[in-house]
């Protein structure tokens, strides 16, 4: 499902350097991602994501060369393909939870809003236990429930790859289980795959692999 190779990037300004000379996720794994804060969890997720472009190198997300997309290709690509659970959420706070969740589906014609989408935005929401605080802004909501929302909103679209940073950060150990056995239950209902970045080493061993960030080469700064 994923294919990295000779991958290279820094950020236009800092120290960073990022290279990964291979990486693969097969379709429907579930593979965990883990390491020391700031080794570069986040910017990997955002190359798979299109969000961030290499510098050199090539990432295959289901056949498609990211990498190599126009801007309208690789956000069609993003809303359509990925689902992407961020770690500070990315709700909207002039939308209530319900557009929050729906809006995927609001920003590109790639996706029709219909009242079946609407329907099954309901049933995710109450899978979440959330489903009473739709019309409510994420101002009114505690991190828990945040998190609840955004991945409701990653859910929706049924995409074939979900991409979670630390989707169990913020929450107690009952709920941390609860979230992780919902976004299986999904992964493995839609036949999707999973690369999540945790820092829940308890979970771990619910991952089929887990990828360590100790594993890649950060370049030294020239
Ligand atoms: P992690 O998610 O593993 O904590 P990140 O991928 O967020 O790490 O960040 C990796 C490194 O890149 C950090 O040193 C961070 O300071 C740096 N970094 C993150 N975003 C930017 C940016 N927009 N510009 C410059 N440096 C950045
Ligand atoms: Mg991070």
């Amino acid at each position: 499902m994923i294919s990295i190779r000779a991958l290279t990037f820094r950020y236009p300004t800092g120290e960073f350097r990022l290279n990964m000379p291979e990486f693969d996720v097969a379709k429907s794994e579930k593979v965990a991602v883990i390491g020391p804060s700031g080794s570069g969890k986040t910017t990997l997720l955002n190359l798979v994501a299109g969000i961030l472009t290499p510098l050199s190198g090539s990432i295959e997300v289901g056949g498609t060369g990211v990498h190599a997309l126009g801007d309208t290709e690789r956000r069609d690509y993003r809303i359509t393909t990925i689902g992407f659970v961020f770690q500070d959420f990315e709700l909207l706070d002039y939308l209530d939870v319900m557009d929050n969740i729906l809006l995927p589906y609001r920003i590109t014609g790639a996706l029709e809003l219909g009242s079946d989408v609407r329907a099954r935005a309901l049933d995710l929401a109450s899978e979440m236990g959330i489903s009473g605080l739709v019309s409510r802004h994420p101002t009114e909501l505690s991190q828990g429930e945040k998190q609840r929302a955004a991945i409701c909103r990653a859910l929706l679209p049924r995409p074939k790859l979900i991409l979670a940073d630390e989707a169990t950060g913020n929450l107690d150990p009952v709920n941390k289980g609860h979230i992780l056995d919902l976004l299986f239950q999904s992964v493995d209902h839609h036949d999707a795959t999973l690369l999540a970045v945790t820092h829940d080493h308890e979970l771990l061993d619910r991952f089929d692999r887990v990828a360590d960030f100790h594993d890649f080469h950060v370049w030294e700064a020239p």
